[in-house]
Formats: structure tokens, C-alpha cells, sequence
């Protein structure tokens, strides 16, 4: 998606629709890069609702740097939970969470004498974090009859997830931040920016950069790198890297060298994919 203001404020409109009909919020972030995965205005068009965070992907992360990015996240007083959509992998977790941010309204209805009713939720998040995957994963086969609860919007449905939560079929659709040249990168590295609107080998060189500084040893020893770069700021050192990459991997034209495009293009992939390892592009300390 091309983001213009167009498609930001109808987007806005419509979630903020969404949120009349919803409990809690589920905001979904890349564990790999939360903060450039984040909606720059979330706070303010959240409005307050009770949330999570969940931190996606994390499958594809580093564990280390994502519990930092937990205790980050709890200094701001929201719970992050990192969590694996396409596995399923602590995804059991999200209700226990949902339920303790409804805790209150559900002991005050009990006080009354009413039977509480389901929690009403919503998942958030820019697009390809894994929205959809996580809907499909928390609704299994239940997929719930549609508008038969009072202000629900013609052809919205909801998903049972259990007895105890009732999850709204579509997500919400945020745009991410696209002001700073560095969140671009992170957001094509990870795939979030399907289409490539960087080039392809400055989003390699940005990712190799950083898992220079930050995963040296596990990107020496796995492509037998003789000589790492002493000087990040030097970019003949980075290119470099890439060269010694794209000549284990195959990237080379005839007389030899290294195809630099084509060398780019499988990095990206090998790093997409986690075939590089578990790597975050983005730190808390980085801010
Ligand atoms: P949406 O646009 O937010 O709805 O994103 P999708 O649910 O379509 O997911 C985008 C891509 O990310 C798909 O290729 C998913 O298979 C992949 N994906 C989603 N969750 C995970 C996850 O936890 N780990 C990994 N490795 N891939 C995931």
C-alpha cells in the first residue's frame, strides 16, 4: 500500500469506528523492529482503550534484544507479550492478558448481579505483521454468526475464541512512519514493504551494516569472512561483506565477481526469511 493523507485519515475513520464496538485493543508490532512497525499516532487514536502489545515475528528475532524490548515497553506501563502468529506459539497467552485488562469491568458487573458478557477485542497493526494470521490462528473453526449483537456494523463479524472473548473478524488497518530514512530501511528489511520501493541493495547494505555492529561473529563464522570491517563509516568495508556474502551464495557473473543486485537480493531473502538467524534490526538503546 501507498500511503497518502487520504488513505490515513479514512483508515483512522475506520478503526476509530471499530473501537465504539471494542473492549480492549491488541496492538501488533514486528518483534524484529517495534518501534519503525509502529503507528506514529497510535496513542492518540487508541484514546485510552485498555491494550496489549504483541510482538510478532519473534520466531525470526533475537530473544535477547526482544526482552529488552519488553522491559521497554512495561517502563511505559503496557504489557508486551512476544509471540509467534504462524505457529501459534504463545498465542494461548492472549486471554489471560485480555481478561486482566477487562478484570475491573468484569468484577463490577458481577457486583451488580450481571453475568459478564464476553470481552470484545481488536487487533491493530500496520500491514503484514501478521494480522490476519493471528486472527485465523485464534479462531480455529469458530467463527461466529454475523450482527447479532446490538451496534454492530452491517457484515462485521465476530470470532468466538473461547466463551470468554469475542474477537472482531477484520483488523485494523494502521499505516506505519515513514518521516525517518531509517525506518524505511528496517520496514523493507523485515518485508513490511512488500513492494520495493528502496532499492534493493541499499536495504541490503543497511542490513548488513547493522548485523556488522551487532551479529559480527554469527555473520563471520557462517559465510567464513576472513577480514571484518574496522570502520563502519567505511562503505567499501560493508560492500565488502556483501561481495564475500554473494560469492558463498552463488551471486557471481562471468569473469568472476560478485553480482552486487543479485547478492542484495538473496541477503534480503536469507534475512526475510531467518535463513541468517535470529536477528532484531532495531534495539531500544538505538533511541
Ligand atoms: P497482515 O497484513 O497484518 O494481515 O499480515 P499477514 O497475516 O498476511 O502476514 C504477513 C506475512 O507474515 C505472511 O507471510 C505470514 O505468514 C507471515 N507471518 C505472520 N506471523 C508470523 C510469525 O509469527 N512468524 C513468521 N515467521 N511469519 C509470520
Amino acid at each position: 500500500i501507498q500511503w497518502f493523507p487520504g488513505h490515513m485519515t479514512k483508515a483512522r475513520r475506520q478503526i476509530e469506528d471499530k473501537l465504539k464496538l471494542i473492549d480492549v485493543v491488541i496492538e501488533l508490532l514486528d518483534a524484529r523492529i517495534p518501534l519503525s512497525s509502529r503507528n506514529p499516532m497510535v496513542d492518540e487514536i487508541l484514546k485510552g482503550k485498555p491494550r496489549m502489545v504483541l510482538l510478532n515475528k519473534h520466531d525470526l528475532a533475537d530473544p535477547v534484544v526482544t526482552a529488552e524490548w519488553v522491559r521497554y515497553f512495561a517502563d511505559q506501563g503496557l504489557q508486551a507479550l512476544p509471540i509467534d502468529a504462524a505457529s501459534g506459539t504463545q498465542v494461548k497467552e492472549i486471554l489471560p492478558r485480555a481478561k486482566a485488562l477487562w478484570a475491573h469491568k468484569i468484577e463490577s458487573q458481577l457486583r451488580k448481579g450481571i453475568n459478564p458478557r464476553a470481552i470484545r477485542a481488536l487487533i491493530v497493526g500496520i500491514p503484514n505483521v501478521g494480522k490476519s494470521t493471528l486472527i485465523n490462528q485464534l479462531a480455529g473453526k469458530k467463527i461466529a454468526a454475523t450482527g447479532d449483537k446490538p451496534g454492530v456494523t452491517k457484515g462485521q463479524q465476530w470470532i468466538k475464541v473461547g466463551t470468554e472473548m469475542d474477537l472482531l473478524d477484520t483488523p485494523g488497518i494502521l499505516w506505519p512512519k515513514f518521516e525517518d530514512q531509517m525506518v524505511g530501511l528496517r520496514l523493507a528489511a523485515t518485508g513490511a514493504i512488500k513492494e520495493e520501493i528502496l532499492h534493493l541493495d541499499e536495504v541490503a547494505f543497511f542490513s548488513i551494516k547493522y548485523m556488522v555492529q551487532h551479529y559480527g561473529t554469527a555473520l563471520q563464522e557462517r559465510f567464513g569472512i576472513a577480514e571484518m570491517p574496522d570502520d563502519l563509516d567505511d562503505p567499501n568495508q560493508i560492500v565488502s561483506v556483501m561481495e564475500a556474502i554473494g560469492r558463498k551464495r552463488g551471486a557471481i557473473v562471468s569473469g568472476g565477481k560478485v553480482d552486487l543486485d543479485k547478492a542484495s537480493l538473496i541477503i534480503i531473502r536469507d534475512l526475510r526469511a531467518g535463513k541468517l538467524g535470529r536477528i532484531s534490526l532495531e534495539k531500544p538503546t538505538d533511541y
